[in-house]
């Protein structure tokens, strides 16, 4: 817009007359009309930007939030992962040491030990919907994962004052490996490999060449040293307390090896070989409490590690067939 297009009204010429400025009052003029529409444009633009898009404080805030929103999410993950830890902890702890000490099992329910009352975690109930729910999960996972430790410390105390109590019938309870090699296949119901169809399979298979040692797994007497079919040469070891391991597939006996020889665990009492109905040289090994066989991984814990012992479980899951 130019000030030479104003104009004014002469009444007595009834006219319209260009209005005539002199220079200082132009240069005045323009400046103002370009400051004031700077201004104006600058303010709707910041009311535009701060009411679509935000001001840069909110805009920091909003980056910082996201990143605190994708941080609890990683956490979210990283709670599952310690809660099936402690999961298989538990499951150890009642399965073998529990069960072996002849303790009570601590049920799912105990482990979990729940708190009553009205919601602890309405205080995240201020926010939208998704991060309070992450907030609540979060919080009352950490709190849950807290008193499943409290009470797993609890039972590792218990464990450890029963094994004190029991040390006599603790080295005569089956406990460690009964040879070198990794285990092939697990307890219960297996493919035959040369029967060719499945039936109940005693105990576990070990990997062993012939020749190599192998040791009983805890104190005991021996009650048979020799020759039952399908098994080949075979010795069982009575441990006392209602306990009775066998090995099977054999190549052979330690010196000194017959009934009524005693033997400590870690002894060698046999080579191993692939005597009777055996795919191949392998130790087959079984534990019987009160004459009935039970899994012999849970009896394993004394040389075993955390690793490795999840690792023979996965086996033993895994795979259906099994050495004989
Ligand atoms: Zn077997």
């Amino acid at each position: 817009m130019s000030i030479k297009n104003h104009y004014y009204y002469d009444e007595k010429n009834c006219e319209f007359v260009p209005i005539e400025y002199n220079r200082i009052e132009q240069v005045v003029y323009n400046l103002s009309i370009w400051i004031l529409s700077g201004v104006v444009l600058t303010g709707i633009g910041i009311i535009l930007l701060s009411t679509y898009i935000g001001t840069p404080a909110e805009l920091a805030l909003k980056a910082e939030n996201d990143v605190l929103y994708s941080q609890l999410e990683e956490t979210k993950s990283s709670l599952i992962a310690l809660d099936d830890q402690i999961k298989e902890i538990a499951e150890k702890d009642n399965e073998v040491y529990r069960s072996v000490l002849g303790m009570e099992k601590i049920s799912y329910e105990e482990r979990q030990a729940g708190i009553g009352g009205t919601d602890p975690y309405s205080e995240f109930d201020v926010y939208n919907e998704p991060t309070t729910e992450l907030l609540k999960w979060t919080a009352s996972k950490i709190d849950n994962l807290e008193r499943k430790i409290g009470i797993q410390k609890l039972s590792f105390e218990e464990i450890k004052q029963q094994y004190n109590n029991n040390k006599e019938r603790m080295s005569n309870i089956p406990a460690i490996k009964p040879t070198a090699g990794i285990l092939l296949s697990g307890f219960g119901m297996r493919n035959h490999p040369i029967l060719k169809y499945p039936r109940p399979h005693n105990g576990l298979d070990f990997r062993a060449d012939i020749g190599d040692a192998v040791l009983t797994t805890g104190d005991g007497v021996i009650k048979y040293a020799g020759r039952q079919s399908t098994l080949g040469l075979i010795v069982i070891v009575d441990h006392g307390f209602g306990y009775e391991t066998l090995y099977a597939h054999l190549s052979g006996f330690a010196k000194g090896i017959k009934k009524g020889a005693k033997v400590s665990r870690g002894q060698q009492i046999a080579m191993a070989g692939d005597s009777g109905l055996s795919e191949g040289p392998h130790l087959h090994y079984e534990v019987h409490y009160k004459g009935q066989p039970v899994d012999p991984i849970y009896y394993l814990f004394a040389d075993t590690s955390p690793e490795e012992y999840a690792l023979f479980k996965e086996i033993s899951e895994t795979n259906k067939n099994s050495l004989d």
